[in-house]
């Protein structure tokens, strides 16, 4: 059974990792330490007191202004913090209690998916840290949630995975003359094929090369009506966020979407 105190705590736990979750987002990409120093102030430098870092709440309380210099916190933060907040909730809600590896799997890798796809809208590179830690919750946990035959099938699904993307990229820049799809991405997708097998790391790229169009249709139509404003601009469009959406999707209902796509035939 669901509890509401236990769904408090979930929300809660998921703002104080959402705001980790920002501590990787400003310092990974500029190969800073993420534990030294503690919170500061980007623009004059100043501590922030724990009673001024408190998710959301202190954003509101400070009006997104720094106590000190009074210059503008970015949105990011509560945008971050709540995202994630949701995230766990959702989590807890979503899976019956008894399957808490389910939640642990999903509470972990939801804000690794998070900055992952945050760095790549904003600096188009994937940190290999963050691959990393996907790829070792894919090593530690499906042998205890799927045991070993799981683990097997987890290493078919990564080598898969870089072997088509690996595929794609080289048919790519043969076709295109330009990198199509960047080794962060092959790296991505080795750890997702850790986390959901071969089959899921099959329709992961199904379904992100899916999103992806749409996205990139999207964006075609807007630059077409925007672009007598604009200069042309770069139509490369960041595929971490598709990957990691993907993954979500397949982790929560890729059974049942497979069932039902193969309905369809038989
Ligand atoms: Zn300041």
């Amino acid at each position: 059974m669901h509890n509401s105190i236990v769904a408090i705590f979930f929300f809660v736990l998921g703002t104080v990792v959402g705001s980790f979750s920002n501590v990787l987002i400003w310092r990974l990409p500029k190969r800073k330490s993420i534990l030294f120093p503690g919170s500061h102030c980007t623009n004059c430098g100043n501590k922030i007191k724990f009673f001024d870092n408190i998710p959301i709440i202190s954003y509101i309380i400070l009006g997104g202004k720094c106590r000190n210099c009074k210059s503008p916190i970015s949105p990011r933060y509560p945008i971050i913090e709540l995202t994630v907040g949701l995230a766990y909730l959702f989590s807890y809600l979503f899976y019956n209690p008894i399957e808490y590896m389910q939640i642990i799997r999903m509470i972990i890798i939801f804000p690794l998916f998070l900055a992952i796809s945050w760095i790549d809208v904003e600096h188009r590179v994937i940190p290999d840290e963050l691959t990393l830690s996907v790829a070792i919750v894919g090593i530690v946990l499906t042998p205890i949630v799927y045991g070993w035959q799981g683990l097997i099938n987890s290493m078919i699904g990564a080598a898969a995975g870089a072997l088509l993307f690996w595929i794609i990229s080289v048919l790519g820049k043969i076709a295109f003359r330009k990198t199509a799809m960047g080794e962060g991405d092959i790296f991505l997708i080795a750890a997702i094929g850790l986390l959901t097998g071969w089959k899921g790391v099959l329709m992961v790229i199904f379904i992100s090369a899916l999103l992806g169009a749409i996205a990139g249709t999207i964006m075609i139509v807007l630059s077409k009506i925007y672009s007598r404003n604009h200069k042309e601009t770069d139509t490369s469009i960041p595929f971490a966020p598709f990957l990691c959406a993907a993954t979500i999707i397949v982790i929560i209902c890729g059974e049942k979407l497979l069932q039902y796509y193969l309905g369809l035939f038989i």
